[in-house]
């Protein structure tokens, strides 16, 4: 397991917490994936996992802080917004009070790959990862997450079906995403199998 990792060249402008309209929404729904363990912390390898984004305007988005899935109940003050980023460069610039997840290219992928898409969960199962695996869109195993690499390899997924809305990293045990138009959308298919 190598979450929690950031793999691209990041830029960490130090500010105040988000606060914007559906942030209260962001919030209960990182809870309530912690709740079912789905966000967390693994305490064999110490390091947290899973992640949560929602858009704030285009091209922008606020995303859980890195390294915070180890606190129940998560304020505004771990979440941040990235403001730019380019993932031919491998490179993110954030601002707020914590640096943002390492997963926070594989969000910017999704959103850049259908415009529809608003909120993007990223959850760690290996049970529901494994009998998930290859069933729905899967990305390459020799893919590793955070990458460039993983943003095109998650492009060619949308190329192939414009309407999914869940899918499975192979390179990347336990990782599973899912996005929608809303948080309530991208945490459905999570919920049909958790909850
Ligand atoms: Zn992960």
């Amino acid at each position: 397991m190598d979450d929690g990792v950031i793999k691209f060249s990041l830029e960490w402008r130090e500010g105040e917490a988000p606060n914007c309209e559906g942030l209260g929404d962001l919030i209960h729904w990182r809870d309530r994936m912690y709740d079912l363990g789905l966000i967390g912390h693994d305490h064999k390898y110490d390091v947290g996992f899973g992640n949560i984004s929602m858009l704030s305007r285009k091209d922008q988005f606020i995303i859980s802080g890195t390294q915070t899935g180890h606190i129940p109940k998560l304020g505004p003050e771990y979440y941040t917004e990235v403001i730019d980023y380019n993932i031919a460069e491998n490179r993110l610039t954030c601002m707020g009070p914590v640096k943002a997840s390492s997963e926070s290219l594989t969000h910017a992928a999704i959103y850049e790959a259908n415009a529809e898409i608003r909120a993007v969960i990223h959850i760690h199962h290996d049970q529901q990862w494994e009998s998930w695996l290859n069933k729905i869109p899967t990305t390459d195993e020799n893919v590793p997450y955070g990458t460039p690499e993983m943003a095109y390899e998650i492009h060619r997924l949308f190329n192939e079906n414009r309407s999914m809305n869940v899918l499975a990293m192979a390179g990347h045990q336990g990782g599973l995403i899912a996005f929608g138009k809303n948080l309530e959308e991208a945490a459905r298919p999570f919920l049909e199998v958790f909850a």
